[in-house]
């Protein structure tokens, strides 16, 4: 894999991945979210959906880096 395709695999996450929710009322941001959230019932771990969502990207960004999956398959 040439260092071009790193790079484009790196770019493609990043762009993939995605911001925990924020609301203007903090009340409803992410706990995770830059600000998190106002209410201190809603805990620490992410609620928007964005931990699961990223936490995917970076999986078959791993896939892709470690270029075995398609060998494999083919
Ligand atoms: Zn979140």
């Amino acid at each position: 894999m040439t260092n071009t395709t790193r790079d484009l695999i790196q770019q493609l996450a990043g762009l993939a991945r995605r911001k925990h929710y924020t609301c203007e009322d903090s009340w409803y941001s992410c706990p995770q979210s830059e600000g998190g959230s106002a209410n201190e019932h809603a805990g620490t771990k992410c609620d928007c959906g964005a931990a699961e969502h990223n936490a995917k990207v970076d999986a078959i960004a791993a896939e892709l880096r470690g270029g075995t999956t398609l060998a494999e398959t083919l």
